[in-house]
């Protein structure tokens, strides 16, 4: 981004400059000030249990990149039965890391604009349902939020294997900020006694 803005400022300085000279200071001030827009780091956890799965999940990251921001890390996928309720077909999770300059309510609406876009039609309102696309906010930096429509870091991730799992490969040493353990700690400790299964990049591709 600082390269982007700086290469950016030099050729729009120059070619500003021949028309306004006066324009340099406010031109100037812009591309500092872009530089200087603080990148936050966020992990998503995506998640799905209706056919075709895998596409979902693809498809989901590819509007991350697009609405949300880059997409630096992703991890292995991962599947388990439902948890908490029953479901003829099993889920597929996958942790991502993504850089964006997006706060935590405009991200909120963002995953909910892509689980709409992907098919997803009911929100849980307590009880689970089957679903084509499900974003859970993990963690935003180190952020604690409380807001009624959004806990962060997520209210139910130390309970869930098929969050700790993923998120553990992928930020194995990360802190929580409320229980002050790692992901690798969390996942130890984790009493969750439904199965989860790593699938290796071979049978991801044939699901
Ligand atoms: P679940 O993920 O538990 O199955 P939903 O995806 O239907 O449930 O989300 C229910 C509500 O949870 C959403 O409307 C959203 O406002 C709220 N919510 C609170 N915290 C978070 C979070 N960290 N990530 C995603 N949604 C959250
Ligand atoms: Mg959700």
């Amino acid at each position: 981004m600082i390269a982007c803005c700086l290469s950016l400022r030099l050729k729009t300085c120059v070619n500003i400059r021949l028309i306004c000279p006066g324009f340099r200071w406010r031109n100037e001030a812009f591309y500092y000030f872009c530089a200087m827009v603080k990148k936050h780091t966020v992990f998503l956890l995506l998640g799905s249990n209706i056919h075709p799965r895998v596409v979902y999940l693809h498809k989901a990251t590819e509007l991350i990149n697009i609405l949300i921001g880059d997409v630096i890390i992703t991890s292995y996928l991962y599947e388990s039965e439902p948890w908490g309720f029953e479901a003829p077909v099993a889920f597929l999770n996958q942790v991502v890391c993504v850089e964006t300059v997006l706060e935590p309510v405009e991200i909120l609406k963002k995953t909910q604009d892509i689980e709409r876009q992907l098919g997803r039609t009911e929100k849980s309102n307590g009880t689970y349902a089957s679903r084509t696309l499900d974003i859970d906010i993990l963690f935003f930096d180190d952020e604690i939020i409380n807001l009624p429509e959004l806990t962060v870091p997520h209210a139910q991730m130390a309970h869930r294997r098929f969050t700790l799992m993923p998120l553990a490969e992928t930020a194995p040493q990360k802190e929580h900020p409320v229980l002050k353990k790692t992901c690798l700690q969390l996942l130890a400790e984790c009493a969750d006694e439904c199965e989860v299964w790593k699938l290796d990049e071979v049978k991801a591709d044939a699901l």
